[in-house]
């Protein structure tokens, strides 16, 4: 992508083991509503564990529907998880009540895909920031000084501050979202496709605007894209999702430089990777068919309907992530 050829990923030589977010077997079921009674679910996450260390950026990657952004909005509780933990600093948000909710909302905020749906076009940029901070009713000495050092942070400026959404471009208005969510001082952001809907000209910038900060503010950051090349330039680890599971968790670079589920192999084929090193030694893999209904989603493991090396135990068996690195853990009964 252009803006991130010749750049190096993050140094993936992450010390510190401590956990900011750990999920834990987390569900998300869509009841499917018929006349009198529930016909069955959508089963959109399935069972799915993961840590997200202090500092670092998370990737989740998968096609369309495959869970990845239901995983980030049921994590900050925008959508009620049906079970499983979600534990955050070491205490489970599931279980916070309104209070809770109010001091968690504060330290973990959300990204959107759309910066034109995210900002009231009523509002100027001075309002729109304030907004969340109103809204906690936190104290600021002098608002707009505040709000200046925060535009300034995200590459705006001061002469932007009296301006509506409607002048900006879709990169600055993404700007203006990450300006309002940092004015809520938080710890953990989740990134939901942050630069899809933007031109790819202007995607490196914001990319790397959210790289700065993370290292300037000390942000842990969930990151969501169906973008091989963008989820291998921002994350330091990765999960790969199929079909509402985890097929492959660990360190980003360990699993670009060799993937292990047939999955990830079939999905790293389909997608120009931006190392010509890992693009010559990959094994391309094309699997047929499109995914199955989450609805009713195949016996054992869900990806064997596609899968070439599938064998007997496969269509009976579910295979749990085994570890298989000292980072990487896989889902597939070849480990
Ligand atoms: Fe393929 Fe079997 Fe591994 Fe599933 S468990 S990815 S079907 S080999």
């Amino acid at each position: 992508m252009e803006g991130m050829q010749g750049m190096s990923s993050f140094s993936n030589g992450f010390s510190s083991s401590s956990n900011l977010l750990e999920v834990r077997n987390l569900k998300k079921y869509f009841p499917l509503k018929g006349l009198f009674f529930t016909k069955g679910y959508v089963k959109a996450v399935d069972n799915v564990t993961f840590e997200i260390r202090k500092g670092e950026t998370f990737g989740l990657v998968g096609e369309s529907g495959c869970g990845k952004t239901t995983v980030g909005r049921t994590i900050l509780r925008l959508i009620e998880p049906t079970d499983g933990q979600i534990i955050y600093d070491g205490r489970d948000i599931t279980k916070f009540k309104k209070k809770d909710m109010d001091w968690f909302r504060r330290k973990a905020q959300i990204m959107f895909q759309d910066p034109y749906s995210s900002l009231n076009p009523r509002q100027t940029v001075f309002q729109i920031v304030m907004e969340p901070v109103n809204h906690h009713g936190i104290d600021v000495h002098d608002p707009e000084a505040f709000v200046i050092d925060l535009l300034e942070k995200v590459g705006l400026n001061e002469g932007h501050l009296y301006r509506y959404p409607h002048e900006f471009s879709g990169g600055q208005r993404q700007r203006i979202a990450l300006a309002r969510i940092l004015s809520l001082k938080p710890e953990f952001v989740v990134l939901d496709e942050p630069t899809s809907a933007l031109d790819v000209s202007v995607q490196a910038n914001i990319l790397n605007t959210l790289k700065d900060i993370q290292g300037e503010l000390d942000l842990t950051y969930l990151f969501i894209s169906h973008d091989l090349a963008i989820v291998k330039y921002m994350s330091h680890r990765l999960g790969v999702m199929y079909l509402g599971k985890l097929v492959e968790v660990g360190n980003s670079d360990g699993i670009f430089e060799e993937p292990l589920h047939p999955y990830t192999k079939a999905l790293f084929s389909a997608i120009p990777i931006p190392d010509p090193e890992i693009e010559k030694r990959k094994e391309k893999l094309v699997v047929k068919g499109e995914p199955p209904s989450p609805i009713n989603p195949p016996s054992g493991c869900r990806f064997h309907p596609r899968c070439p090396f599938a064998r007997e135990i496969c269509s009976q068996k579910e295979p749990e992530l085994k570890k298989v690195g000292s980072d990487h853990e896989v889902a597939c009964w070849l480990y």
